[in-house]
């Protein structure tokens, strides 16, 4: 029976990383740490960098992307990009990586595993989201994102587990120490997402399948754990039916490896066919 591993590597604005599989095939989502300390993570959670079968990057800034060309050379592992992530990302001449050329709106099979990329709304080149899947399962991962587009929402539906940007408090943003500038860009809708829009998303449009909920890409100046948490808890509440586990993501430090197994078609007491998610 298909089943995901999850991990994120590293969240927040020194370095992205986040280790799915499906048991057989490992792929990383964006590559945003220093290729040794990607290595150094992976092996904390039992895999050799060699054991990795593809890099997807999201977008071109280096809390994204600062590994993955040496990581991928270093390995032999193919690099999955967009044109315009390719050419604001590559360092090395083309014949030290495999760079496979994707498309936003588009999917891509590696292995078992599909994944499906959608545009973001971000001040990027052509930056993406991802909706991994297999079988029943499916993972969402949207990060930089500066609103909840219709295209985000699309591309997280059917999810049942999604990993998702809780980038900054508003109110803390506007009296940060930050210069006025790069103020007016993390707020943006090119920017990135503050709790109050997550919050929005969560209690209005979140997928009802949704079991396993990470937050990510905290802000270290502009946001604590707690804030962010109480606010999708109350989100979530407001929403009302059942509320997905939540799970915090460090900059530091890898997440427990998270195991999901297909959701289980059971009988409820009404003697209609349901699916559980685990
Ligand atoms: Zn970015
Ligand atoms: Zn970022």
């Amino acid at each position: 029976m298909p089943e995901f591993h999850i991990s994120v590597l590293g969240s927040g604005s020194s370095g992205n990383v986040t280790f799915i599989s499906d048991g057989s095939v490992r792929i990383l989502l964006d590559a945003g740490l220093a290729c040794r300390e990607i290595e150094r993570r992976l092996r904390t959670l039992g895999v050799a960098p060699h054991q990795i079968d593809g890099v997807l990057l999201s977008h071109e800034h280096s809390d994204h992307s600062k590994g993955a060309w040496r990581f991928c050379a270093k390995h032999a592992v193919r690099l999955y990009a967009t044109q315009g992530t390719y050419e604001k990302t590559h360092k090395l001449p083309d014949r030290e990586v495999e760079w496979v050329r994707v498309r936003s709106s588009s999917s891509v099979k590696i292995g078992r595993l599909t994944v499906d990329l959608f545009p973001t709304p971000h001040d990027a080149a052509d930056p993406v989201g991802f909706r991994v899947k297999r079988g029943k399962l499916a993972f969402g991962h949207v990060t930089d994102i500066g609103h909840i587009s219709d295209a985000v929402v699309d591309g997280l539906r059917g999810c049942s587990s999604i990993l998702i940007e809780a980038n900054h408090d508003v109110e803390m943003l506007r009296n940060s120490e930050y210069p006025a500038s790069l103020r007016a860009r993390v707020g943006s809708r090119f920017g990135h997402l503050s709790n109050e829009a997550l919050a929005r998303y969560l209690e209005y449009r979140l997928p009802e399948a949704v079991r396993h909920l990470f937050i990510a890409h905290l802000s270290k100046q502009n946001n604590h754990e707690r804030l962010a948490l109480d606010c999708c808890i109350g989100a979530l509440a407001r929403r009302g039916g059942r509320a997905p586990k939540i799970h915090l993501t460090y900059s530091d430090r890898p997440t427990p490896l998270l195991r999901l197994t297909e959701p289980k078609f059971v009988f409820d007491d009404h003697n209609q066919g349901v699916l559980v998610f685990s």
